[in-house]
């Protein structure tokens, strides 16, 4: 089964990328995981800024 690289996206910070098999955080796609050596592909487009946005929207609503 192939394998790949999650993408974490934020709202006001850099994109990480997170190996499935160990939770390696790579600041960018690599071949394989620095760290198990696992070879991953490439991520897909994932939308966990959302719940971020929506968390900093409650956060300016809430004064
Ligand atoms: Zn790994």
């Amino acid at each position: 089964m192939e394998q790949r690289w999650l993408l974490k996206t934020h709202f006001l910070r850099p994109d990480e990328y997170i190996c499935p098999l160990c939770g390696t955080k790579s600041a960018r796609e690599k071949k394989a995981c620095p760290k198990c050596r696992a070879p991953l592909k490439r991520a897909k487009a994932d939308v966990g800024w959302v719940d971020e946005a929506e968390g900093l929207a409650a956060m300016l609503e809430d004064d």
